[in-house]
Order: structure tokens, then C-alpha cells, then sequence
């Protein structure tokens, strides 16, 4: 049972190119962590199976459940796959609350009024993430782990069978980086499906599988716990890995 799937992903911008011919099947039910060196095209993969990336020539085809991602219509797309980007940017004027509705309600805005479903979620997603007590303040009052827990709120609300994070852990400190983990194992416990890429290995290594980047391809994709991934985490960041629980 394939969640994400992508065949043949090459993505240049400004005629460099920065993926090369990727192949992958994500399945559902797990947690993947991504990894590999500053500018392997960890972000770039990322946005290019979340659809985002504009301004690059994408060739190929990613699947989302089943589905030609091409094809899915926005408002479907935005209620099946999740999304949080590196540096995200928000409406900085608006409150916290108003900031975790946008993952309910991306494309009515404010036209419609919220139901309580859509309510129900932004509360539950905000105290998951802790960050219920500042509902009222807006984003740009926030430090920078409290921001980062409203937009990790924000697409937590969604709800959506699929969840895409892109360094989420940017900004959190030790407590939230291990409730961001609770979290995500909830969410796969629950069936979700959760692709991260991850900047600290050992954090990365908890996840189920592992996808490794390097230059525009991906060198290794397999279990966390085998001696192969471990292998080809020492060879691409050529030292030895070690393995921290959090
Ligand atoms: P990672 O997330 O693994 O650090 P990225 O996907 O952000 O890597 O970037 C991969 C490569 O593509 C890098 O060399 C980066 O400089 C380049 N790149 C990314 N976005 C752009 C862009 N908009 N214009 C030009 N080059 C880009
Ligand atoms: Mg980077
Ligand atoms: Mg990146």
C-alpha cells in the first residue's frame, strides 16, 4: 500500500539541474525520514510531491494515494496531503488561532465561517503542539520555537492521511523536539503516513525508513534499523553514526 509514489522525478531551476531521475514508493502507515548533505535536493524533492515547486522544470510523475498528483484538484489536494516548509512564511499579523484555521480552510479563507469540525481540529492541534496559550497572539510576537509550533499546528489541523515536514524540528528545543516525535508516532500508530527530512541523524535514524540524498539522487532507501542504511549514512556523511534515543 503505496502512499506517495514518484517515477522518473528530474527538477532543474535556472537551467542547473537538481533532481535526477528520482524513483521512490513511500508507503502508507510509516514514518520516512529524509537526509543527506546541505543542498542534496532534500527540499526540492519535497515541495516536488507536495506539487509546490514552481518556477523549475519538473519532469515526471508523482502518485498521492492512488492518484496522479496532477490531477488531483487543489482543494481535494490540500485535504489529503498536509504540509510544513523550511522558513515557512504566514500572515504574520494574524493570531495563532487564525494562522492553525488555514490548514482547514486554505482556500475559502475567511468567506465561509469555520464549522465545528474545523474548530474541534485547530484546538486539537494547537494543544498537541503547546501552543494553545497564545491562540490570540499573532505570529509575529512569537519566538521562534512558538512560531514554529503554530505552523506545525497548522498542518496538524488538516487532518490529512498524508503529512510532508520539511526540518521540523528548526527552532524546537529538546522537550518540544521529543513531543514532536510522540506526535509523529501517533499519527503512523493511527495510519498516517509521515515523510520528514530531518537535519539531525540520530533524530532521523527513529523514524521507519530512511531515504539518503546526495546530489540530486537518492543513494539508499531502507529501514532505519539495518546495517545497510547505517552503512550508507557513514559513507555519504562520512563519519561514524550514532544512534540517540529521544
Ligand atoms: P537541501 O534541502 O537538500 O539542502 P535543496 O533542495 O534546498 O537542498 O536545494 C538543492 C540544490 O538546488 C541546491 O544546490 C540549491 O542551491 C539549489 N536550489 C534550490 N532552490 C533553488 C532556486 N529557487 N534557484 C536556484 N537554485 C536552487
Ligand atoms: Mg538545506
Ligand atoms: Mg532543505
Amino acid at each position: 500500500n503505496i502512499a506517495v509514489s514518484a517515477r522518473q522525478i528530474s527538477a532543474s531551476i535556472a537551467n542547473a539541474s537538481i533532481l535526477r531521475g528520482i524513483d521512490l514508493d513511500l508507503p502508507a502507515g510509516r514514518w520516512t525520514s529524509v537526509v543527506g548533505p546541505n543542498g542534496a535536493g532534500k527540499s526540492t524533492l519535497l515541495k516536488v510531491l507536495a506539487g509546490l515547486l514552481r518556477h523549475a522544470r519538473v519532469q515526471g510523475r508523482v502518485q498521492l494515494l492512488g492518484r496522479a498528483l496532477a490531477d488531483i484538484p487543489p482543494r481535494e489536494r490540500a485535504r489529503q496531503l498536509a504540509w510544513l516548509g523550511q522558513n515557512e512564511s504566514a500572515a504574520e499579523d494574524l493570531p495563532a488561532y487564525d494562522v492553525a484555521m488555514l490548514g482547514r480552510l486554505p482556500h475559502r479563507a475567511w468567506m465561509a465561517p469555520a464549522s465545528d469540525a474545523d474548530h474541534a481540529a485547530v484546538q486539537q492541534a494547537l494543544h498537541t503542539t503547546q501552543a494553545w496559550d497564545w491562540r490570540d497572539r499573532p505570529l509575529s510576537e512569537l519566538s521562534g520555537g512558538e512560531r514554529q509550533r503554530v505552523l506545525l499546528a497548522r498542518a496538524l489541523a488538516v487532518q490529512a492521511p498524508v503529512l510532508l515536514m520539511d526540518e521540523p524540528l528548526a527552532n524546537l528545543d529538546p522537550p518540544h523536539q521529543t513531543d514532536w516525535l510522540h506526535t509523529v508516532r501517533d499519527l503512523v500508530g493511527q495510519g498516517g503516513t509521515v515523510v520528514s527530512v530531518l537535519h539531525e541523524v540520530s533524530i532521523a535514524l527513529q523514524a521507519d525508513d530512511m531515504l539518503i540524498m546526495a546530489a540530486g539522487g537518492v543513494v539508499h532507501h531502507g529501514p532505519c534499523q539495518s546495517t545497510a542504511t547505517h552503512a550508507a549514512l557513514e559513507q555519504v556523511f562520512e563519519r561514524r553514526i550514532q544512534v540517540r534515543e529521544i
